[in-house]
């Protein structure tokens, strides 16, 4: 026994009658498909006729993927994220977390959009001849 067990007890034939004869396939089906879709838990146990701490529970015994409720943040703007050419000008440092590629649409012929390809294009300062 090293506690790496895969298999939950089944709760209908360790206890049939026990807290939970709610819980039919159907029902956990139900379940899954319900959180699948974002409904709230209060709402899944409306549904299916159970408490919503019987949701809870469920879903956490049946190892459920935790939804994600707070916002999601901004996909990062990634080069691989566009089709067609995007501006190649990195924003921040290789293997920072908000590592990015501007994403902006590139002046033809360059691989930069317009801002960028004026500060990667600067052209030598030219010395202006004096008009003496
Ligand atoms: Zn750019």
């Amino acid at each position: 026994m090293d506690g790496a067990w895969t298999l939950e007890p089944s709760e209908e034939i360790c206890a049939p009658t026990r807290v939970e004869p709610t819980w039919t396939p159907e029902r956990i089906e139900c379940l899954t498909k319900l959180w699948d879709e974002g409904v709230t838990t209060a709402e899944i146990g409306r549904r299916i006729g159970v408490t919503k701490n019987a949701v809870i529970g469920k879903v956490h015994r049946i190892g459920l993927v935790p939804r994600v409720v707070t916002e999601k943040p901004e996909p990062r703007r990634n080069v691989f994220d566009f089709n067609g050419p995007v501006c190649m000008w990195p924003s921040g440092h290789p293997g920072d977390t908000d590592f990015h590629f501007c994403g902006g649409r590139p002046v033809a012929g360059k691989p930069y959009c317009t801002d960028h390809a004026a500060v990667a294009y600067v052209k030598p300062r030219e010395p202006k001849p004096q008009a003496a």
